[in-house]
């Protein structure tokens, strides 16, 4: 399938311009008219993250005139594996900021348009029509389904990228060409099911591999040129080094796309997606402690049994005092119940208080009624009890 470019060329290019994009310009299907479409092209990459990072600089030298990019979150530590957007120095800075600095160093001619906002149902519509093309670079569902169903509602295309561990996956979604993200995922997955890169862990270059793929697509859309992501999923697998691709159909049935669309408007994402399922908030309500409360009682050697839902290699990074090492799957899978005591006081605890709510409730329908588990998890700890140990 091609398709036609989505952007008017730009009347010119300056000399200054003709000699920085001269590698461009000798290549027959780009050429003069593909580089002023650039020139002329409004891209939004959502996030400035682990994806953002990687597609916000190529875009930047590759000459999109103009960049959006949508991030309220500072720099962390933790982002610089992967984020290479951002340096040392830009630590708790905004990464807004950070990035647009990082784009007007390696091309002082894009125009950079921050928003420094979260994305949600109240600007979406505003901030995408602005724009010829977006670049997904989020990393929680509720998020996607909301780039998605805006992208639809607005007929703009958008290219997806998501990354974890070892693996990414990218695709572009185009109602109006192809299927969209629900026809290949009409439903989101149960909370606490697929672990987030925060959570499981991501290979810092698999951002590049699944970035540059965005790059390209987004490029190839703006000039016009090549045969698009469109309808075809593409999965990388660091590990085998293997690309592979498979066909997706667009979906007759597809809620937003399809042919009698029950979402004709944004919905609640937050609930759609569940961030935390009913089940751990029912099983957390009134059953959760604080960093603080937990300390009291291993002061006072009350009798508990403190539990670490985590991998092991999260462990291995920081620990609470005293916590046992069951990870979350061995109480799904059941066979962690009989490692608990009968005769002592339960308290899960992971990395921020999702999984081990998850985890109290299994617990807690398994008979262990007085369990509690610990609100924000081994980062609250750290934070008010143990400063000196690492957060990751
Ligand atoms: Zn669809």
């Amino acid at each position: 399938m091609s398709l036609p470019p989505l952007v008017e060329p730009a009347d010119e290019l300056t000399v200054d311009e003709v000699r920085r994009y001269s590698r461009h310009l000798i290549i027959p299907d780009v050429g003069m008219a593909g580089q002023k479409r650039l020139k002329n092209a409004k891209v939004l990459c959502v996030g400035a993250g682990g994806l953002g990072s990687p597609a916000l600089m190529y875009l930047a030298a590759a000459g999109v005139g103009t960049l959006g990019i949508v991030e309220f979150d500072v720099v962390d530590e933790s982002n610089l594996q992967r984020q290479i957007i951002h340096g040392q120095s830009d630590i708790g800075r905004s990464k807004g900021e950070s990035a647009r600095d990082s784009v007007k160093e390696i091309n002082p001619y894009v125009d950079v348009i921050l928003h420094e906002e979260r994305l949600d149902n109240s600007n979406v519509l505003e901030i995408f029509s602005g724009y010829d093309l977006i670049v997904d670079g989020t990393d929680n569902f509720a998020t996607r389904y909301l780039v998605n169903d805006a992208a639809v509602l607005l007929g703009k295309p958008y290219v997806w990228g998501s990354i974890y561990r070892f693996d990414g996956q990218a695709s572009v979604f185009w109602a109006e060409h192809g299927p969209c993200y629900r026809c290949l995922y009409p439903e989101a997955p149960p909370p606490g099911m697929v672990p987030s890169c925060a959570e499981g862990g991501v290979l810092g270059v698999l951002c590049a591999s699944i970035g540059s793929i965005q790059v390209t697509e987004a490029i190839k859309l703006l000039a016009g040129v090549g045969d698009p992501l469109v309808g075809r999923l593409m999965i990388y697998d660091a590990l085998e080094m293997n690309y592979r691709q498979v066909k997706i159909r667009k979906d007759p049935d597809c809620a937003v796309c399809g042919e009698s669309p029950t979402v004709t408007e944004l919905i609640d994402y937050e609930a759609f997606c569940g961030v935390v399922s009913e089940e751990a908030q029912a099983a957390a309500a009134g059953s959760t402690i604080t960093s603080a409360q937990l300390k009291q009682w291993q002061d006072d050697k009350e009798d508990i049994f403190l539990v670490d839902v985590r991998e092991p290699g999260e462990y291995e990074i920081v620990n609470i005092p005293g916590a046992v090492l069951i990870p979350k799957n061995e109480f799904l899978m059941g066979d962690a119940l009989e490692k608990l005591p009968q005769d002592r006081k339960i308290v899960l605890h992971c990395k921020s208080g999702v999984r081990s709510a998850e985890v109290l409730a299994v617990v807690k329908a398994a008979g262990f009624a007085s369990a509690v588990h610990l609100g924000g998890g081994v980062l609250g700890w750290v934070n008010q009890i143990e400063p000196h140990k690492p957060v990751y």
